[in-house]
């Protein structure tokens, strides 16, 4: 039976993700950055959450940590290399390691760049990415604590994924970083369409993720740079673009 998986929006831009698999009762919440909205999410629903799911030690993905263990004892995994500035942390994470929601299984990828010990969950059986803060919709990860080098391989691993792979990432930036691709790729048809559909759905307060693989493919100009360098300029570009 294929999971369901319920978007919550939080904070100012965070997409808090719910994951529920109806053949085992389960509920993960991926990054959740707010206890209140996750668990009113699962609540209404009448699910509880079993487990969070973090890709990165940062506030707005790991702040909901405490609330939701306090509400429903859910066990707490993400990245063993970050557990210094995860407080909550209680199984640690790396390459290789997988995390399971009733029969379903992800392999966890490291994906250095934005924090040091940033991990993805990738389900490869149901072609489903949670891609926490290096992966957005036409967009990656600031370079806090890795290097171009580093988010650029990260790159490469997901333009290898299958084109079906649904990707969840953790913020709605999804405008602003598509404003940014067209000044890399003005002529590209499948960006100034799918920059059509963005801006439709923004203007209607609508969300533009989950993406897939093969739209990131299409039109992200970090998934479509083809070496280091190329990579390295257009993230800078994108940090100085207003
Ligand atoms: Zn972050
Ligand atoms: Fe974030």
């Amino acid at each position: 039976m294929a999971l369901e998986i319920r978007r919550i929006p939080a904070l100012t831009d965070n997409y808090i993700w719910l994951i529920h698999d109806a053949a085992s009762g389960e509920t993960v919440v991926v990054d959740p950055s707010e206890a209140e909205p996750a668990l009113a999410a699962a609540e209404a629903r009448g699910w509880t959450i079993g487990q969070v799911w973090n890709t990165h030690w940062h506030p707005d993905h790991t702040g909901g940590n405490a609330g939701i263990v306090a509400a429903t004892g859910a066990i707490v995994t993400g990245p063993e290399a970050e557990r210094a500035r995860i407080a909550t942390l209680q199984r640690g994470v790396g390459e290789g390691d997988t995390v399971q929601i009733g029969d379903h299984v992800a392999q966890v990828l490291e994906t250095p760049g934005h924090t040091a010990g940033h991990v993805v969950f990738h389900f490869a059986d149901d072609r489903l990415l949670f891609s926490g803060d290096t992966l957005f919709a036409m967009g990656c990860g600031r370079l806090f604590e890795g290097t171009a080098a580093q988010m650029f391989a990260n790159m490469r691993r997901f333009a290898g994924m299958p084109d079906e792979t649904v990707v969840y990432g953790a913020h709605e930036y999804t405008l602003s970083n598509g404003r940014f691709a067209l000044t890399v790729e003005p002529d590209n048809t499948a960006l100034i369409e799918r920059m059509a559909e963005v801006e439709r759905l923004r203007d209607a307060g609508e969300a533009t993720l989950p993406t897939t693989i093969a739209l990131e493919r299409a039109t992200s100009p970090f998934l479509r740079a083809e070496s280091i360098k190329e990579f390295a300029e257009r993230r800078a570009g994108k940090d100085a673009f207003r």
